[in-house]
């Protein structure tokens, strides 16, 4: 089999949310573990409603993602395709004029629905002579055009849901081509996808019916139409859909938020899937867990709360190496030993801010007991320290206080780190270091 070509399509008309981001990933991942091609195409034939600043932030939103595509194009470009492609259609009588306005559309369909008819277009243009259509343009009038379905029932295998089929005896004839000349996007996305070779097409299953109107254009060119998939689409927590417009769940606001790339990967690819959601180390790893045939069929719902537990357990198990970069930038030392004695303790990665001031100072220690603390200094270690050290200090200072247990360890914690919980003090003390242990154990803020 030659490597398949998968394609996200997004339009420049606001950014990217997380159910965006399902289906995204769900055609990288395919594309990547099969050693394929991911394209990213913009779909910005809408000229009002398509801006470069969308554009801009959905190639950041899949570089933060980690699914960059290997080829990107945009549909504005491309208009002499469409172009070609529609004229082979009218050649063929498949793409005929219409020169309703909205209000006369509209007042059809009204008519329709109070005879209880369903509201499908009743191919009035065919009807109009060449005479009664040259009126109509030299009255100003320019016409759209729709493309003639032929009404029977498109059957496909689905790559999500298996057998599909959609009777398209009861669908209007799509409109490809608006007034002013533009696009629609379902002609174009037919030529792009087979001009690219585009082999798989995993899309939300509000794409049913584009996709037995698409077959049916495929046809009509002369191409051979690939594979389709309809995914179950993510609603938020409530059960609303979401919506780009809105800005619900956007990924540039979860990566404000400081949430890890995988974490949203992990469960924009996992919930409403046959896998638990669960942490991952890579989106290789991620990617042999797509499993198109197994997505539900049920909505799946967003968890905040699952999204920041899941990013808590990744990032408890995120190698120094991943996170050193970004553990610089923010001014916080310590090394690989820092990290792994906090990370355990994290939400998110900026989190490691707050360990790193209890670090590094000023902390106003807690001191409750000032004798305990001036004896638990006399038995402070000389340095160097080492990961031994607290064990050797708490037993010296139990030695000589009789302190033991929780009495023993809870006021070194609140005077050395001014709190009641945190991280291992084994690990934390070797960063403190004997100077500023001192100070803090003398009440001193350091
Ligand atoms: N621009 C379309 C959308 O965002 C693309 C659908 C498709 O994948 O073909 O819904």
């Amino acid at each position: 089999m030659t490597a398949p070509i998968l394609r996200f399509a997004p339009s420049p008309t606001g950014l990217l949310h997380i159910g965006n981001a399902r289906t995204a990933l769900l055609n990288a991942l395919v594309a990547r573990r099969a050693g394929g091609t991911f394209v990213l195409r913009l779909d910005d034939t809408d000229r009002e409603r398509s801006r470069e600043e969308f554009a801009q932030a959905i190639r950041e939103d899949l570089a933060w993602l980690g699914i960059p595509p290997d080829v990107a194009v945009r549909q504005s470009d491309r208009i002499a395709l469409y172009d070609a492609a529609s004229e082979t259609l009218k050649a063929k009588g498949l793409l005929y004029p219409c020169w309703e306005t909205p209000d006369e559309l509209e007042r059809k369909r009204r008519l329709q629905l109070a005879r209880g008819l369903p509201p499908v277009y009743d191919r009035a243009a065919l009807a109009l002579s060449e005479n009664e259509q040259a009126r109509l343009a030299q009255e100003g009038r320019r016409p759209h055009w729709r493309f003639k379905l032929d009404h029977r029932t498109v059957v496909w295998h689905d790559l999500v849901r298996g057998e599909a089929s959609v009777e398209c005896g009861s669908l209007s004839d799509p409109v490809l081509v608006r007034e002013d000349g533009s696009y629609l996007y379902t002609l174009p996305s037919v030529v792009d996808d087979a001009e690219l070779g585009v082999t798989q097409v995993v899309r939300g299953e509000d794409h049913v019916t584009n996709t037995a109107v698409q077959i049916q254009i495929f046809e009509a060119l002369g191409h051979a139409a690939p594979d389709f998939g309809h995914h179950n689409l993510l609603t938020t927590a409530s059960g609303e859909g979401l919506s780009k417009r809105l800005g619900h769940l956007s990924l540039k606001g979860l990566r404000e938020a400081g949430l890890e790339p995988l974490a949203v990967a992990a469960l924009a690819v996992l919930v409403g899937s046959s896998d638990a959601v669960r942490p991952v180390a890579s989106l290789d790893e991620l990617a042999a867990l797509v499993d198109l045939g197994h997505i539900s069929r049920a909505p799946a719902r967003f968890d905040e709360a699952e999204l920041s537990s899941l990013n808590a357990r990744i990032v408890h198990e995120t190698p120094y190496e991943a996170v050193a970069e970004r553990l610089a930038a923010m001014g916080i030392g310590g090394g690989a030993a820092f990290w792994e004695a906090v990370r355990g303790n994290l939400e998110t990665v900026a989190d490691a801010a707050r360990w790193w001031r209890v670090v590094a100072g000023p902390v106003d220690p807690v001191i409750e007991d000032a004798a305990f603390c001036e004896a638990a200094s006399a038995a402070l270690p000389d340095e160097p320290w080492d990961a031994g050290t607290w064990k050797a200090w708490t037993d010296a200072v139990k030695a000589s206080t009789g302190a033991k247990g929780r009495a023993l360890f809870m006021p070194l914690r609140k005077a050395l780190t001014g709190l009641d919980h945190g991280p291992e003090l084994a690990a934390l003390l070797p960063l403190i270091g004997r100077e500023r242990a001192l100070r803090r154990l003398a009440g001193e803020r350091a």
